[in-house]
């Protein structure tokens, strides 16, 4: 079954049509859905490819927008799992990569190349909304390049990522740092910057660049050098010389277009972002009313990543030694085995009234953007790191795999918000698996110099806000990224829109 619903379409007849491919996890698709949304306020009609179980998470927000009037709709298209092989008992409904069990992750990236032929029929169908003028698709789907060209439009490859990162992981590899590099752990510089940033190849290895998956690294790489440009979730004046830097690295135009988060100027909005939200987003703002400005610590490290039990309770500990009041998204119970639960629900009834336990999804944006909170413990997605750029807040940084490790740097070396826990080593996706256990002393110090840390404290508080004002100065009319937004939207209305329209 496949459903291309019809656009609540009151787009002019050349508008701009992008059509956005993203990775069916939520660190990926809520901002492209953002994305989508900030375009079609600009008059542009955008359609989302979505699996039915994704689908169904983010329809919430989708049928929002379609209710004030933006021709936003998703197209909703099933992975067909035998046909790569799928394994004897696995559901078939796994169509997202955080209900994917790691084994299958290459299945899947392989049932999600297969969609390119029935998103095309679709699109061609006589039923179907006018053409696509351009595809916006995730960097991890390398087959969106066969599929712009056979619709004979330009594609842009989507990045929740910011240009740091890009630039660093893509300067590794085109200077190939890691010729003669044995150890996992062995730190080199960056080459090819201006100021000197140590990676090792444990943290930055290049995307996809792990054993196995060489074929597909090599396609991802050469989808991108193909790209007729990239949509970026950053803005220029957080990064100008990464942002420059990278465009001119690639030789391709880059859109700097958030922070998309700032698209939801209402709380109603904002809490509809990703899954749906285990605790009613009024009754969270109700909590946080209850505490002083600033002082709330939240503690979330994203969609994907589940702490092991002795991190559970080393980073319970830690919070409530740190004396703040928090908020700490502990995932679903089911997650835990039983003497997690058991800790969790004894430190639960400890901290009741200066600590509130988020048991599933939480209206992320929703909380950092209220006065009371005053940090944020990250896992430094990318997402996470620039919704607390722009909420104004200091980071307690806490990677755990792939970007994160370049998301951290970002966050301490290049914009001075974030506070190390120290972590050298992914503990997710990772090559050798090892035990990482940050201890609860270490949290509760990073914590407490976060929240307050004296003279550096209030320096880096000062920076976090005036990034804050600059994000926002970014998304309002005059700013850099609502010009390039409104740039994409002329660049690729229905006349002109052809390849190479982007160069
Ligand atoms: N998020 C949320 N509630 C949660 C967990 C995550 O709203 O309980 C959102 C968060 O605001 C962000 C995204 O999910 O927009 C996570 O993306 P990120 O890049 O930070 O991390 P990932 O999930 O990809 O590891």
């Amino acid at each position: 079954m496949t459903s291309l619903q019809a656009p609540n379409d009151g787009t002019k007849a050349d508008a701009a049509h992008f059509l956005f491919v993203p990775l069916m996890a939520q660190g990926h698709i809520i901002p492209a859905i953002d994305t989508a949304l900030l375009l079609a306020t600009q008059g542009a009609l955008c359609t989302i490819v979505a699996t039915p179980s994704t689908a169904e998470r983010v329809r919430p927000a989708i049928d929002s927008a379609q209710r004030s009037g933006l021709a936003v709709s998703l197209a909703v298209f099933p992975l067909d799992y035998a046909a790569v092989g799928l394994p004897d008992g696995m559901p078939g409904e796994a169509d997202n990569m955080d209900d994917l069990p790691v084994h299958l992750i290459g299945t899947y990236f392989r049932a999600t190349a297969l969609l390119r032929e029935p998103i095309e029929s679709h699109l061609r169908a006589p039923d179907a909304p006018r053409l696509p003028t351009c595809v916006v698709s995730d960097f991890c789907h390398p087959w969106t390049a066969e599929l712009a060209a056979s619709l004979g439009v330009p594609r842009l490859s989507f990045f929740s990522m910011c240009a740091f990162c890009l630039l660093c992981q893509h300067n590794v590899e085109r200077f190939n740092a890691y010729d003669g590099v044995l150890g996992y752990n062995e730190p080199v510089v960056v080459p090819g910057l201006e100021k000197r940033f140590e990676v090792t190849r444990a943290q930055a290895p290049g995307f996809f660049r792990v054993p196995g998956w060489e074929k597909f690294a090599d396609d991802v790489e050469r989808a991108q050098a193909e790209a007729d440009g990239i949509v970026m979730n950053s803005f220029l004046e957080m990064e100008p010389e990464y942002a420059a830097g990278y465009a001119a690295a690639r030789g391709m135009k880059v859109w700097t277009v958030g922070p998309v988060s700032l698209y939801h100027q209402h709380a109603a909005t904002l809490a509809l972002r990703g899954n749906t939200t285990t605790i009613d987003a009024e009754e969270c703002i109700q909590w946080l009313d209850g505490k002083e400005p600033g002082s709330v610590v939240y503690v979330s490290f994203g969609s994907i990543v589940h702490a092991d039990p002795k991190q559970v309770s080393e980073l319970g500990l830690g919070l409530e030694a740190s004396g703040y009041p928090f908020i700490w998204v502990v995932k679903g119970a089911d997650r835990h085995n039983e003497a997690t639960l058991a800790f969790l629900r004894e430190l639960e009834a400890r901290v009741a009234g200066r600590g509130l336990l988020i048991w599933g999804w939480a209206p992320q944006a929703l909380i950092l953007s209220h006065r009371a909170a005053g940090g944020f413990v990250t896992h430094c997605g990318w997402n996470s790191t620039l919704e607390a750029v722009t909420a104004g807040l200091p980071v307690v940084t806490w990677p755990h795999f792939t970007d994160q490790f370049l998301n951290e740097k970002m966050a301490v070396e290049v914009l001075g918000i974030g506070v190390s826990v120290g972590v050298k080593e992914p503990v997710v996706y990772q090559v050798r698996k090892k035990e990482i256990v940050v201890t609860r002393a270490t949290v509760e110090n990073a914590v407490r110099a976060a929240m307050d840390g004296g003279e550096e404290g209030e320096e880096r508080r000062n920076r976090a806000r005036a990034l804050a004002g600059k994000a926002r100065a970014a998304m309002l009319e005059g700013g850099s990224s609502h010009g390039n937004l409104c740039d994409l939207v002329k660049r690729f209305q229905m006349v002109g829109a052809t390849r190479g329209a982007a160069a």
